[in-house]
């Protein structure tokens, strides 16, 4: 065995045995992002604790939380004439009320998966006579790429450029869990790479106003066996802080110049996360400035209320109150190839990373 994954087994048994030691009665820890998610299931995280210890998933796959109203919305935008929809490869097999981007397109919408907002505005130099509109989803890990793309447009002139913003922010989504009597969570995993962005400052409140602890963390199975340990040694010490595990990335005043791109082209408004239902200031609309590249405002989009998807639990399992493995629809009606709800469809979604890495009951 090479020395480098000898060292890394060595360190992995060391924290498991740390975990094991400090594991004396029942704590259970969410993990936020659902990229933590997918590395628990994929390195059967949960198999290698004790039983005092539980990981549940939290809201933190952007496309899961996004509301079906507004997933309806896009689609009713994408089936426009001369409208060429950019949106991440993850959003076309969402199903909205009737059907999907990826129905929309068989059907003969425009419909093109991109990997940056620089490619959105490439298709828009590239197609002058349509309009690209950019599905905004996301937290703010990726959001100061979008409020770059808006800047370069506005500098530019570049006016067959929108962005649909539906994207949302950590903080106001922590304060509601908090608060949340159902949830019984004693600590936090939180999302390394928003906190990349935002800091830690604004998640603070969680450790000093709710005695919830936290660990900011990265994404490899070390990361969350060691973002576990310091949860576990807070307890033990009787604190509650919020610590940074993944202080290779993640710096307490965040990225200033990335917070300045976001502050400069998008302000809080309310928002609808789905299964959740509305949550003030914690979503992100376009300033007055940027108006001419808001879709909403542009195509003067109506709103929708849509229902939830019937049978879907995934609003529990954003939430934390059940594993996916407690959906009544999990893997017999609701499998990746024919998803019911988002949570199954994206890749950072809780239902599709218990689907392909595990289907072990944990209840
Ligand atoms: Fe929704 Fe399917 Fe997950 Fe059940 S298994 S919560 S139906 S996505």
């Amino acid at each position: 065995m090479k020395k480098r994954s000898k060292d890394l087994l060595t360190k992995a048994g060391d924290y498991q045995a740390e975990i094991k030691e400090l594991a004396k009665s029942p704590y259970t820890i969410m993990e936020v992002c659902g990229t933590h998610t997918v590395t628990i299931a994929k390195n059967a995280i949960r198999e290698l604790l004790p039983n005092t210890v539980r990981l549940i998933s939290g809201p933190g796959c952007p496309v899961c939380v996004t509301d079906s109203s507004d997933i309806d919305r896009y689609l009713y935008l994408a089936a426009q004439p001369k409208v060429i929809t950019a949106t991440f490869g993850d959003m076309i097999r969402v199903p909205g009320t009737d059907k999907s981007l990826q129905v929309l397109r068989a059907e003969g919408a425009d419909v093109r998966i991109v990997y940056s907002t620089q490619d959105a505005l490439e298709l828009a130099h590239r197609n002058p006579d349509k309009e690209v509109v950019f599905l905004g989803v996301g937290f703010e890990t990726t959001i100061p790429t979008v409020a770059v793309s808006l800047e370069i447009a506005k500098r530019e002139g570049i006016k067959n450029y929108s962005v649909l913003s539906m994207h949302k922010v950590v903080p106001p989504v922590l304060k509601l869990l908090a608060e949340d009597d159902q949830l019984a969570v004693n600590a936090f995993l939180h999302p390394g790479h928003v906190c990349s962005i935002i800091g830690i400052e604004p998640i603070e409140f969680m450790a000093k106003d709710y005695g919830l602890p936290g660990a900011v963390t990265g994404f490899d199975a070390l990361d969350i066996l060691e973002g576990i340990v310091m949860l576990l040694r807070q307890r033990e010490e009787a604190r509650s802080d919020i610590e940074i595990q993944y202080q290779r990335v993640v710096k307490a005043a965040g990225n200033p110049k990335a917070k300045n791109f976001i502050e400069r082209v998008f302000e809080p408004v309310d928002a609808s996360w789905r299964g959740i239902g509305l949550i003030p200031q914690s979503g992100l609309g376009m300033r007055e400035e940027y108006s001419l590249w808001d879709a909403a405002r542009k195509f003067s989009l109506p709103t929708f209320n849509s229902p939830e998807t019937p049978g879907c639990r995934c609003g529990d399992v954003l939430r934390g109150l059940i594993y996916p493995t407690q959906c009544p629809l999990f893997a017999k009606h609701c499998t990746p190839m024919k998803p019911i709800g988002p949570c199954m469809v994206s890749t950072e979604g809780s239902c599709a990373a218990y689907h392909r890495y595990s289907q072990r009951s944990v209840d």
